[in-house]
């Protein structure tokens, strides 16, 4: 060896890359393209990181137990069995593969799963084993069945976002419970309810059920999405007691700070700015699938705060219906990397936001 080399894996990732922000020569932009609160965070939050930017002298309380009450509070959940991650729910998902996987295991993912998935298989020398999806008319699911034929000896974890992005859709609480059921007990679950808040359909549970009562079930969620503090960089993870001792081992010390303690636990407690964020999303959500239908486009149904949007190869493609909306400012968000080359993902934004994507839509069909 002539060089450091890397744990074998690591080289064949692909870079991770976010939603665009800005727009070359365009002032005013939407930015529809990373699933973030149109209305922002509670100014409860806000004031409470403001008021915690006093004592910055002082080393955090390494075990997160002020924003960790908060949210079992809320929830009605076991403190000790949650745990915090202070660079948001994506690295705590890679927390868990870092704990658990070793070389040549296998980790299950659907084909168009959230790319953090794969990206922390391989950093682990672990192998992504990718399951397709099907196609229904709602959209596109994924296939439990499927997904249970893929497991072998070697399986370690499975990744299931519910909702998925960037499809939108979501299994329903009882196939997330046959998925499980289908899984060896020393297979962990790990049910990514990023966008968990934002579902009102009555057949679906956030991953809690099952987390309550069995030993491989770990769910995630966020601040970065419903709570609007994507900026804070803030996740938590509600896991089993074996699970919290064994990720309390590896993590950061002081893998939170007093910032985001104080407005994470002020953001949790404030449930009606999250009702009202769920109450705007699921209005404004329906109207643009129904708006970008009527204008010929075919849009799934989808139970978070983003529409996935198919076009049809030729003149009126997804680039160029990309490169359109961007000339008038408005940023949605190419899934590629995603395996969708022929779609565009639009984030449920402000009510100006939406009107002005749908119209831009329109013009495009019409153009
Ligand atoms: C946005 C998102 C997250 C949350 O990411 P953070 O790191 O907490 O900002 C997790 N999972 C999925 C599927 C997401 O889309």
């Amino acid at each position: 060896m002539t060089q450091p080399t890397p744990k074998p894996g690591i080289l064949d990732i692909e870079l991770y890359v976010g939603g665009r922000s800005a727009v070359p020569g365009v002032e005013k932009v939407y930015k529809l393209s990373s699933n973030e609160s149109p209305l922002g965070p509670s100014p409860a939050a806000v004031a409470a990181l403001t008021a915690a930017a006093q004592n910055l002298q002082l080393y955090p309380d390494g075990s997160s137990l002020l924003l960790r009450e908060a949210i079992a509070k809320t929830y009605g959940l076991d403190a000790a069995r949650i745990v915090a991650g202070g660079e948001g729910s994506g690295p705590l998902l890679t927390l868990i593969a870092n704990a658990y996987l070793q070389p040549g295991d296998e980790v299950i993912l659907s084909r168009h799963a959230f790319l953090i998935y794969e990206i922390a298989t391989r950093a682990n020398s672990a192998r992504p084993v990718i399951v397709e999806e099907k196609t229904t008319n709602s959209g596109i699911r994924i296939d439990v069945d499927a997904m249970l034929t893929a497991v072998t000896a070697q399986t370690k974890l499975v990744y299931i976002a519910n909702p998925n992005n960037p499809t939108g859709s979501y299994l329903t609480r009882d196939e997330m419970r046959k998925l499980h059921a289908g899984l060896p007990p020393h297979v962990l679950l790990v049910i990514d309810a990023a966008y968990g808040e934002f579902v009102d359909a009555a057949d679906y549970d956030i991953g809690l059920e099952l987390a309550q009562q069995h030993g491989n079930v770990v769910m995630t969620r966020t601040f970065s999405k419903i709570h609007g503090l994507a900026a804070l960089r803030l996740g938590w993870a509600y896991v089993p007691h074996a699970v919290s001792d064994v990720l309390n081992r590896i993590r950061g010390p002081f893998s939170t700070s007093p910032l985001q303690q104080q407005a994470g636990a002020a953001a949790i407690a404030d449930t009606a700015h999250v009702a009202k964020a769920a109450a705007h999303n699921a209005k404004w959500r329906t109207w643009l699938t129904d708006e970008i239908r009527a204008v010929g486009l075919r849009v799934d149904g989808s139970a978070a705060n983003f529409v996935l949007i198919h076009f049809a190869p030729g003149p009126k493609d997804a680039k160029a219906a990309d490169a359109f909306l961007l000339a008038r400012g408005i940023i949605l968000r190419g899934v590629g990397a995603y395996g969708l080359p022929d779609c565009l993902r639009l984030t449920v934004g402000t009510e100006e936001a939406n009107r002005l994507a749908a119209a831009a839509l329109r013009d495009f069909m019409q153009s």
